[in-house]
Order: C-alpha cells, then sequence, then structure tokens
C-alpha cells in the first residue's frame, strides 16, 4: 500500500480522501491556502502545509508549491481530488517525475481526453456511441462545414476541443447561421482555452445526463460500477444526482456498460474514471471522459458498497483491481444533493460564519461535508459546502429519507440551497423520474413567474 499520500485539494473532497487513507493506515498530509487554516481535515491529517495566499492560482494550482510540500513532508503519493489540477496532464506528469505516485490516469490518459476531439476519436474506435457530427475538428473551409451541417441535420451545435465546464459551446439552428457561429466559437476558444480548434455534433434536443463510473488498473483489468443520472442541472452544473439512472432501456444499459470497460482496456485506462453520455430515445451518445474521481461518485459506493477513494488509492500502489464485475452487486437506490453556500433563488453565494450546524441521520444517510459550527466559508473558492446523500431499498425510500435528511440539517448564519432541494425532492415530476437535462430550468423559470 502508498506509505503516505499528499491531498492536493480542500474541503469536504480532502475530508473524503483523507478518511479513505485513515482507515488503510496510510499516513496523511493535508495542504492549505492562507484562507483555509480551519479546514475540518488539517487537524484530522498527520501534517499539514500551508502551500500559499487565498487566490488558488498561488495555492491549490500552483504546481511548484504543491510538489515541495511532498517532498518536505516525504510523501510518496499525491491525490488531486476533483477541479483545480485534477484534469492537469503536465501536474500529473511533473508529479510522477519528481518520483510521487500521481492518484489517477498517467499523464497521456489525461492529454487524450481533455481534448474532446482526441477523446471523442478514441471512444469511437473503441465502439463507444457517439454524438454524430464533424469526426474530428469542423473544417475552416466553409463549403465543406455546411456539407457536413446538413449532413448531420440541423440544429447542430458547435463545440471546443478544449472547453470545459459548459463553456465553449454555440447552437445553431439555420444554416445561415453557421459560418458566423463557427467562427465566433474558433475566437472565443482560442482566447479561453489557448487552443481555437472546434468540432460539430447534431444538437439533441432533450437529453438525459446519464454516466457510467468505471475503475480499471491499467494491468488489463477493468469494472463499471453502475449508471448514474445527472439531469437536474443549472448552468451546465449539476444539483441533484442519482443511482441507477430510473427507467434506462436494459439492453442498451448492458451494451454501454460492456463498450466503457472494453475501452477502459483498450486505452490502458488506470484509477477511476466517467464516462459522460447524453441519453436520449433510449440511445446512448458519448460527450466526454472525466479522468478523476467525481463529486457525485457517493452514490455509485451506495448502490454497490465499493470504497471508489480506496480502490484508486490501491490501484496507485501498483495493486490489481480487488474484485471482478461478477463481484459487484447493485443494490437499492441512493440520491445525493450538493449543498451549496448560495442564495436559493438568485443563487449568489453567500459565505460566512456556520452559527450552528445540525447534521442530519438515520438509516441510510450518509453526509459528506466539512462543516462545522462556528467555521468560516471562504469567499475564495466553489461553493459546495458538503453533499446529502441518502439509500433506500427503492428509489422512494431513499427520496423519502432525503425528505427527512432535508427537513433535519440545520445551516444557521449563511444562506444556502437547501430550501431549493426541498423543493425538488416534492416535485411531482422529479419524482416520477426520468426527467431531462432541462428540466431544472424550467422548473425554477415556473418558480420565478409565481413569487
Ligand atoms: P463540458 O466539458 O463543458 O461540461 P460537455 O461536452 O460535457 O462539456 O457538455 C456539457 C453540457 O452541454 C451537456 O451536459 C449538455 O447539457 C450540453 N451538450 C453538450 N453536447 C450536446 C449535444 N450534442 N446536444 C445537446 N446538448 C449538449
Amino acid at each position: 500500500m502508498l506509505e503516505k499520500v499528499l491531498i492536493a485539494n480542500r474541503g469536504e473532497i480532502a475530508l473524503r480522501i483523507l478518511r479513505a487513507c485513515k482507515e488503510l493506515g496510510i499516513k496523511t498530509v493535508a495542504v492549505h491556502s492562507t484562507a483555509d487554516r480551519e479546514l475540518m481535515h488539517l487537524g484530522l491529517a498527520d501534517e499539514s502545509v500551508c502551500i500559499g495566499p487565498a487566490p488558488s492560482a498561488q495555492s491549490y494550482l500552483h504546481i511548484p508549491a504543491i510538489i515541495a510540500a511532498a517532498e518536505v513532508t516525504g510523501a510518496t503519493a499525491i491525490h488531486p481530488g476533483y477541479g483545480f489540477l485534477a484534469e492537469n496532464a503536465d501536474f500529473a506528469e511533473q508529479v510522477e517525475k519528481s518520483g510521487f505516485a500521481f492518484i489517477g490516469p498517467k499523464a497521456d490518459t489525461i492529454r487524450l481526453m481533455g481534448d474532446k476531439v482526441s477523446a471523442k476519436d478514441a471512444m469511437k474506435r473503441a465502439g463507444v456511441p457517439t454524438v454524430p457530427g464533424s469526426d474530428g475538428p469542423l473544417p475552416e473551409d466553409e463549403a465543406q462545414a455546411l456539407r457536413i451541417a446538413r449532413e448531420v441535420g440541423y440544429p447542430v451545435i458547435i463545440k471546443a476541443a478544449g472547453g470545459g465546464g459548459g463553456r465553449g459551446m454555440r447552437v445553431v439552428h439555420e444554416e445561415k447561421d453557421l459560418i458566423s457561429s463557427a467562427k465566433l466559437t474558433r475566437n472565443e476558444a482560442g482566447a479561453a482555452f489557448g487552443n481555437p480548434m472546434v468540432y460539430l455534433e447534431k444538437f439533441l434536443t432533450n437529453p438525459r445526463h446519464v454516466e457510467v463510473q468505471v475503475l480499471s488498473d491499467g494491468q488489463g483489468n477493468a469494472v463499471h460500477l453502475g449508471d448514474r443520472d445527472c439531469s437536474l442541472q443549472r448552468r451546465h452544473q449539476k444539483v441533484l444526482e442519482e443511482a441507477p439512472a430510473p427507467g434506462i432501456d436494459e439492453t442498451a444499459r448492458r451494451e454501454v456498460f460492456e463498450r466503457c470497460v472494453r475501452a477502459c482496456i483498450e486505452i490502458g485506462y488506470r484509477g477511476a474514471g466517467t464516462f459522460e453520455f447524453l441519453y436520449e430515445n433510449g440511445r446512448f451518445y458519448f460527450i466526454e471522459m472525466n479522468t478523476r474521481v467525481q463529486v457525485e461518485h457517493p452514490v455509485s459506493e451506495m448502490i454497490t458498497g465499493i470504497d471508489i477513494v480506496k480502490e484508486m488509492l490501491s490501484i496507485a500502489a501498483g495493486n490489481k483491481l480487488s474484485f471482478t464485475q461478477e463481484q459487484v452487486m447493485f443494490r437499492g437506490h441512493a440520491l445525493e444533493c450538493r449543498i451549496n453556500a448560495e442564495d436559493p433563488r438568485t443563487f449568489i453565494p453567500s459565505p460566512g460564519v456556520v452559527k450552528h450546524f445540525h447534521a442530519p441521520g438515520g438509516n441510510g444517510v450518509r453526509v459528506d461535508s466539512h462543516l462545522y459550527s462556528g467555521y468560516a466559508v471562504p469567499p475564495n473558492y466553489d461553493s459546495l459546502i458538503g453533499k446529502l446523500i441518502t439509500y433506500g431499498n427503492s428509489r422512494d425510500e431513499a427520496m423519502a429519507r432525503m425528505r427527512n435528511a432535508l427537513d433535519e440539517v440545520v445551516v444557521d448564519g449563511i444562506k444556502t440551497n437547501i430550501p431549493l432541494h426541498r423543493d425538488l425532492t416534492r416535485d411531482p415530476g422529479f419524482c416520477k423520474g426520468g426527467v431531462n437535462i432541462h428540466y431544472l430550468e424550467h422548473l425554477l423559470a415556473e418558480m420565478k413567474a409565481k413569487q
């Protein structure tokens, strides 16, 4: 097993990784910015190191500071968590070149999947179904571009190869707008991502977001841990997730699982990963792969009983997967509400001191959060302050437990989106299951109109 892990992250995911390390008897090094001296996991880690001032660019994104912290503390491996440097291929490369194990895929894999054109191409070759489109970059030649779009059929979406976080995308409904939209997206992509390459896809009008969790040891063994539905999104940001995705065609599901596992083996994937798909009319269409642990990983843990972070640590230590696909048992249903420090109506961030925090409890309730009474949520970072996860034998049972948990939880002193989650878990449309990616935005617009 690994000896000592440096956790290059903050907040709930840093605490999550720390807990997994402690369970496995691995020593831990926490790193933090000057704005994060009060983080809960610092006191639980064997050592903690301040790596810089509050702005992420000078701390959590500052590669030399993190590597220096690993060197001075004698860490043997680095876990990047999610966000920050988790999908930065240069970071993974420097970590390994400096003699530490990177708890994630090889740098080349991160690079391949970070370019959406090469990722899509690799997946297509591995037999994973993709959204019909330009098969590579959209040509600059206008006649060629127009021909491709016509073949694909309008509406189409133009996407930046280097895009991420829901940015660098433009929907085109009519042929007359194609060339100007392509130019605009190219210019924006060049400025925002340093890569002007764009590609074109059929724009699916009412898809769901369904993703597949995988674990692969890079030694020829890979498994899937089922799917998750993350269709409840606001501005392409996930709000509430669940596993399994309700009402999916079983044949399509089995086939997509098998393809994802095969793709992992073909590309020599190492670690935890997620294949993201749009799902429409009973079919899956690959959009991208995330080469890291995801915020919503707990719902897959709840329905399989497998600890994804512990398995990541084991794989990074050079071990083979500790179980086979046949040993993965899917049972029950899990939901996750992302709790953000923000106004539930305007979504404006609401940092500040948490005067009182009371965690919910009971059968099937899990709280992944770094909050405690008296903790000051700093204004510098993402507003996620915790995740409420519930499990039940059925979706209805998980939902009833989530409603209870949301009624019990108390976060005083700052505004949170807990009232929004209370509404969502009582919304008849969502309770029925299988809503599409536009559902939440429509619901929010309706709620606003009623105010
Ligand atoms: P990012 O890396 O920026 O998150 P994605 O490729 O994952 O970009 O797409 C983000 C979101 O944009 C998707 O979840 C979906 O809501 C929308 N989207 C992307 N591609 C399409 C498409 N071909 N048709 C319809 N919606 C799309």
